[in-house]
């Protein structure tokens, strides 16, 4: 059992002053593995007010300075990350082999936005004007729990590389993996203020944070119901937001594609983070005559897929992150057959031998279509809809016709195609034929998937506020 009745303010580890006590369950067992006692109000603004404190002379520090303290960060994260990867598969049940690719990517996050720093002009000239890109202050970070240390690291990171200060506000799901992380940010050595976390519920901590007029900035990463609400609060002060919300993203697979490995990608793309990502593809579609050959490969590559311990090597699907979830995902599934959408493999209740866990069935539905609510709402778990379409102009429309617009996937064998149709598809990522990264490009949604961008200098951006000097090299009057 573990005890977490700390929270990290102005470069020590506090008693909050809020009571409330919140069980952590791991969720391969449902056994309770820890207790964590949440921050409330007051603790954000002290929080808060270490921030701004230290934001004084955190904000005059060199690029050079900056760019060490980013070194230390990736080198302690990495030199504690065997501790950080367990801490994640037992309290998200996230399976090892991709949480160590995660925790591994977190870590380098810290030294792709020192190089983006050193690369990026902190002043500009404009005709006569001086433009200085100054740090924009106190920043509140909102996180979700479906990859800690990954969101964490991607708005820490640009914040520091800017010179703001931040109030860490990481979902109470993830609270284990959140405090070994703020003891390797203490062991960083980052100056007193820079860095400060509080736990907590979202209506109480990520609220004070949204509407406190000392909070320049909220770059939150959630679902899009929350982002509303985040929105809503910061209209009073005016506090800037970077949106990072849901989404429902297409693989289109066009006819020329070599289905025997584009079915089987699309469906470990819509399964990725156990369903539980928000970039998942998790509606395939699919041309219309080649249905009943899509609907056996993608039975076959299910039935290939290892759902169990999160621990074990090989596992592909861990349990889903609490009951609340489980739940969530089953009321999706019972609602697809009701719908009237065929199911192609998986199912309501538990795969056997693993009801001890919150685990669910991978599953699949074909003759989805677009008025259903499995094809519409974000699941949020290994839930996949195949939509069939006639012509290609079909494919896209039916990939656009959502409310939002995070990623989308294309195979084909004809890349002149692929690249008309990315011009077309309403999303902030295209990804042709295969699952490439490119950490220093823009990530981010279109439509309802959020505001703003995250990564590269589009990331880094946020946290600056642009000061036009003119006159700056006038003498006298
Ligand atoms: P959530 O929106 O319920 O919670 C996210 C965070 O917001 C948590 O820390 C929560 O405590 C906090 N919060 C809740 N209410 C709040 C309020 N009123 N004010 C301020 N903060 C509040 O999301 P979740 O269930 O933790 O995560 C799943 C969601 O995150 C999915 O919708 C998923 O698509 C989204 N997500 C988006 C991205 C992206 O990059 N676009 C990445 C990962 C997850």
């Amino acid at each position: 059992m573990k005890t977490i009745d700390h929270i990290y303010i102005n470069g020590k580890f506090v008693k909050p002053r809020g009571n409330e006590v919140h069980n952590l369950i791991n969720p391969t067992t449902k056994e309770i593995i820890g207790q964590v006692t949440l921050g409330n109000v007051k603790d954000t603004q002290d929080a808060i007010a270490a921030a701004k404190e230290a934001f004084k002379t955190f904000s005059k520090t060199t690029v050079e300075e900056r760019g060490q303290m980013l070194q230390r960060l990736h080198d302690v994260i990495m030199a504690n990350s065997d501790a950080l990867v367990l801490a994640a598969v037992e309290e998200y049940g996230a399976p090892i082999g991709a949480t160590t690719a995660r925790l591994h990517f977190a870590a380098k996050n810290f030294l792709y936005n020192k190089e983006v720093m050193e690369e990026y002009e902190f002043v500009k000239y404009i005709g006569k004007a001086k433009v200085v890109l100054e740090p924009l202050g106190v920043i509140g970070l909102i996180t979700p729990w479906n990859a800690n240390y990954t969101h964490i690291s991607t708005k820490l990171a640009p914040a520091i590389a800017a010179g703001c200060t931040v109030v860490i506000k990481a979902s109470e799901l993830s609270t284990i993996q959140t405090q070994l992380l703020t003891e390797c940010f203490h062991e960083a050595g980052i100056p007193a203020g820079v860095i400060n976390f509080v736990n907590g519920r979202g209506d109480v901590v990520g609220s004070e944070l949204t509407r406190h007029p000392d909070v320049a900035m909220i770059s939150f990463t959630g679902s899009t119901q929350v982002g509303k609400i985040i929105a809503r609060d910061a209209t009073e002060t005016m506090t800037r937001l970077t949106l990072e919300l849901g989404g429902k993203s297409p693989s289109i697979i066009l006819d020329d594609a070599d289905f025997s490995k584009a079915i089987p990608l699309a469906v470990m793309t819509g399964f990725s983070n156990s369903g539980q990502a928000c970039h998942a593809g998790t509606r395939l579609i699919v041309p219309e005559g080649r249905l009943e050959e899509v609907k056996n490969l993608v039975k076959k590559t299910v039935e290939s897929i290892k759902v169990g311990n999160p621990l074990e090597n090989g596992t592909f699907i861990g349990p889903m992150v609490s009951q609340k979830q489980y739940d969530t995902v089953q009321r999706y599934i019972k609602l697809g057959i009701e719908e009237g959408a065929e199911l192609v493999i998986g199912g309501e209740g538990n795969p056997e031998g693993l009801e001890h866990g919150y685990f669910v069935k991978p599953t699949v539905f074909a003759n989805v279509t677009m008025d259903m609510s499995i094809a519409k709402e974000e699941i949020f778990g290994p839930v996949l809809s195949i939509l069939t379409f006639k012509t290609e102009e079909e494919a896209v429309d039916i990939a656009n016709n959502t409310i939002y617009g995070l990623s989308a996937y294309i195979s084909t064998s004809n890349l002149e195609k692929a690249n008309h149709i990315a011009s077309q598809i309403v999303s902030g990522r295209v990804l042709i034929n295969g699952l490439h990264d490119e950490p220093k490009a823009p990530f981010g949604g279109f439509k309802q998937s959020g505001i703003g961008r995250e990564f590269g200098a589009y990331g880094l951006e946020a946290y600056v506020e642009p000061k036009t000097i003119l006159g700056y090299d006038t003498p006298e009057i």
